[in-house]
């Protein structure tokens, strides 16, 4: 493929106007192309012709095409498993193509790409036929600048005769354009279609359908993809996992993508809310770092991880760096590193099951809390191959460095953990490495105090600590007062089990001061029910925003070896935590 791979927003047409208008917004907007999804509008039903012998569903399609603000592929997908709404017959839809193709004559702007199904491009000798002499193709002697973009789809998953439908495709000579879209099952299935563009030999569209298939659609570019499609809008995608134009070229940086571009994402299950992507990218894009970082979902369960794991680090020309781990996989991330760990050591690295050489190293914290939220992957700047592989939890540090902020040094301290999940363990382990005295209260108090009995022997010991930890009541940490309290349910959280609750009842509060800090992990909302009756009572607070740029900054540095840009982080999280949700 040579050129950059374009940006191509289809639009499904109902009226002439409303298209048009579309497509300039998609110009202003920076894409490069316009699809006119034109399956809803063209009836194919014999109309009543105008004097120059035209039906007026025809004549408008035809105007669309010549006003077109950008130049065009146009697509009529008849209903069937190719997804598309064209009931007409099929007859009156090529005929349409043959008159897109020969009816514009020298100065006028034909449609740069008609999209015609394989399936029905070989459904008859006459049909082929008819298309190839409406298309431009090296033995086309007519002077046509119109091109076939020859397509297969499957809304169920990879087709089984896959290979053979490429083949067919890559050897019709009136095809200038492959393309392939099927519904990815999982973050997997992307990687074979990343490789089509190189395997045809021709410019080739590989579409990855559904919230698994994202990354084909981004990551177009570093694989030499044709093309990618990218919505106007967040409801009008034409298909799921579309990502809008506006994700695409700033969110994504999509036109800075290209071969060298380093890989980065979160796994997690969902992750499609996330704000990482948007920190993260921008991060990147400035401090000039050639990379980008996707969502990469990965459904419930350690065998689903590893599998996705071990192949995005594999994988040949992928180039993956690393990721950000969230619910439901940090536990799997730490679990994983220490079975790669045992590879080596019981096997050496020629294991064929070791990724990058068995090589994982695993930060304090997240050895003392068995889980990690970071993954940093160490690469042969020559060849690419993993050379080895480092797991942290930055969750834990981030929320020291908020409460750092505050109290100043925290040796010594008294802090309250409220919860006693995931959350906790980190931040307890991290605390206690500050030489804090840690107090965990839990509405399961036998789980409150496994976690302190199990932090009391994972904690490293260094020459003046760890910190105590010790498992007690709400009411003896809520009479006894502390220097910070740090939620760590989701009590407080919209859309969680209490989501107007308090974990702690600040007026019951005894012998606080106002240099006592609340610290809420929870951010959706940024100013919780917690936090506002803290404020009220007059005590210091911290939002969970302030924690999640924080560990973000933890885990940028660890990438690139540079600082963080925190006001960004945070300018960003807070924006997108205050912005109002599209209904
Ligand atoms: P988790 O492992 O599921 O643990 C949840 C804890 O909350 C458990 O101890 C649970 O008690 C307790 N809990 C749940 N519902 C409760 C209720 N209605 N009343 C009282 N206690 C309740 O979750 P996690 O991964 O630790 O996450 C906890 C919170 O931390 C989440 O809200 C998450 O958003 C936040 N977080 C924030 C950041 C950040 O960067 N700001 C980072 C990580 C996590 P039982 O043991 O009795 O079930």
């Amino acid at each position: 493929m040579t050129g950059p791979t374009l940006v191509c927003v289809p639009i499904i047409v109902r009226d002439t106007d409303s298209a048009l208008a579309d497509a300039q917004t998609a110009r202003s907007m920076g894409a490069d192309l316009v699809e006119y999804r034109i399956d809803q509008f063209f009836t194919g039903a014999p109309g009543t012709n105008g004097p120059d012998g035209l039906a007026a569903e025809e004549k408008a399609i035809l105007r669309i095409v010549a006003e077109s603000p950008l130049p065009c592929i146009v697509t009529c997908r008849p209903e069937g498993p190719e997804g598309g709404d064209y009931d007409g017959p099929d007859d009156a839809r090529i005929a349409l193509f043959e008159r897109l193709g020969t009816a514009f004559g020298p100065g006028e702007k034909p449609p740069r790409y008609i999209d015609v199904e394989l399936a029905t491009y070989e459904r008859s000798a006459a049909t082929k036929q008819r298309l190839r002499l409406a298309v431009h193709h090296p033995e086309q002697l007519s002077d046509i600048h119109t091109s076939l973009i020859l397509s297969t789809h499957d809304f169920t998953g990879r087709p089984m005769d896959l290979t053979r439908r490429i083949l067919r495709m890559r050897e019709e000579p009136a095809a200038a354009v492959c393309k392939v879209a099927y519904r990815c099952r999982s973050v997997r299935d992307n990687l074979e279609l990343l490789e089509l563009p190189t395997e045809t030999g021709k410019p080739t569209i590989a579409v990855g359908i559904g919230e698994f298939g994202l990354m084909s659609r981004i990551l177009a570019p570093k694989f030499g993809g044709f093309l990618t499609y990218a919505s106007l809008r967040p409801s009008q995608g034409t298909a799921p996992g579309q990502p809008t134009l506006r994700e695409l070229l700033c969110t994504y940086h999509f036109r800075s993508i290209r071969p060298t571009t380093a890989v980065y994402g979160i796994i997690g299950w969902p992750v499609e809310h996330s704000l990482s992507p948007l920190v993260h990218n921008a991060g990147f894009h400035t401090a000039g770092v050639d990379a980008v970082y996707i969502p990469l979902p990965v459904p419930t369960g350690y065998e689903h991880f590893k599998a996705t794991l071990t192949a995005l680090i594999d994988h040949p020309r992928l180039d993956f760096r690393g990721c950000s781990v969230t619910i439901p996989h940090k536990e799997n991330l730490y679990r994983f590193a220490l079975e790669q760990r045992e590879l080596l050591a019981n096997h050496g690295a020629v294991h064929p099951a070791a990724t990058a050489g068995g090589r994982w190293s695993i930060d304090p914290t997240a050895a003392a809390c068995g889980a990690a939220n970071t993954l940093l992957i160490d690469r042969d700047p020559r060849t690419g191959r993993a050379t080895g592989a480092m797991i942290a939890n930055t969750d834990g540090a981030a929320a020291v460095e908020c409460l750092q902020g505050r109290l100043g040094d925290l040796a010594s301290r008294r802090i309250a953990i409220l919860g006693a999940g995931g959350a906790a363990r980190a931040i307890a382990a991290a605390l206690m490495m500050a030489d804090a005295d840690v107090v965990v209260c839990n509405r399961t108090r036998k789980r409150a105090e496994r976690l302190a009995a199990e932090l009391r022997q994972s904690v490293p010991k260094h020459h003046f600590g760890p910190g105590t930890i010790t498992a007690a009541d709400l009411e003896s940490v809520t009479r006894d007062c502390c220097d910070a309290f740090v939620n760590c349910t989701p009590v407080g959280m919209t859309g969680g089990p209490d989501p107007d609750g308090t974990p702690l009842n600040i007026p019951d509060l005894g012998l606080c001061t106002p240099e006592t800090v609340v610290l809420d992990t929870v951010y959706t909302p940024i100013r919780t029910p917690l936090l506002r009756h803290a404020e009220a009572a007059g005590l210091g607070t911290v939002d969970g925003a302030a924690m999640f740029v924080r560990q973000a900054a933890a885990q940028f540095e660890a990438w690139t070896g540079k600082s963080a840009p925190l006001g960004l982080f945070e300018l960003i999280t807070r924006e997108a935590l205050t912005r109002p949700v599209a209904v």
